[in-house]
């Protein structure tokens, strides 16, 4: 669908000129998901925005939020640490507090862990069905985690070790690859010489082509 000029709105399909909507399909000039007329919206957009704008939201550090600003992180419903904000811009416990957001404390009483990560065999031939009773000790973070009957018999016929991470960390581990390729570095071609942009750092890649130097060399 084309969607054009939606402001501080969320999950539309299709439509535009609407702000501060949730979840509208097709729509055009709403304004908190109340239909008007063309006209009456710009009227209505024009003064929400000086509102905004005279009378911003000031959150206790001081930051200011007019128009054209996120919504403050400190209304977010997540807890910081759980979402991928902490993956670009981390911060620790205090300084969430500082600001005001929720920091989120894993309880690890709530898992009482039956074997260590590193106690799981190397080769899964090793592993018998027993592993799906118990509850396995994360090998990077405090969680326990189970191994379901499914995620055995795959392992077993990929031929792979039992993963030693809770499911969390492993999706951590990806987001923070994810996160890591989006910064861009300046390289030299160690064929051409010239300076391309690329997100494989040094430690990653020590000798690193241009792309019409890589095409040449591969193909
Ligand atoms: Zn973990
Ligand atoms: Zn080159």
């Amino acid at each position: 669908f084309n969607i054009e000029n939606i402001e501080y709105s969320k999950l539309q399909t299709g439509g535009n000129n609407c702000f501060g909507c949730v979840s509208l399909r097709q729509k055009q000039y709403c304004i908190l998901n109340k239909q008007y007329s063309k006209e009456k919206f710009f009227e209505l957009r024009e003064k929400i925005i000086e509102h905004m704008n005279k009378i911003p939201y000031i959150d206790k550090n001081g930051n200011v939020y007019k128009y054209g600003e996120f919504f403050p992180p400190e209304f977010s419903p997540h807890a910081y640490n759980n979402t991928f904000a902490n993956f670009f811009f981390p911060k620790t416990e205090e300084e969430c507090k500082k600001d005001g957001l929720q920091w989120y404390q894993s309880d690890v009483k709530e898992y009482p862990i039956t074997i260590l990560a590193s106690d799981i065999p190397d080769n899964i031939k090793n592993t018998t069905d027993e592993i799906t009773k118990k509850i396995v000790g994360c090998s990077t973070c405090p969680k326990g985690y189970k191994i379901i009957k499914p995620e055995l018999d795959l392992s077993r016929r990929l031929n792979v070790p039992l993963s030693r991470q809770c499911p969390f960390c492993r999706i951590g581990d990806k987001v923070k690859k994810w996160v890591s390729q989006m910064k861009q570095v300046d390289r030299i071609c160690d064929k051409c010489g010239i300076t391309f942009k690329t997100h494989y750092s040094k430690e990653e890649a020590l000798k690193i082509f241009c792309q019409p130097c890589y095409r040449q060399e591969v193909y």
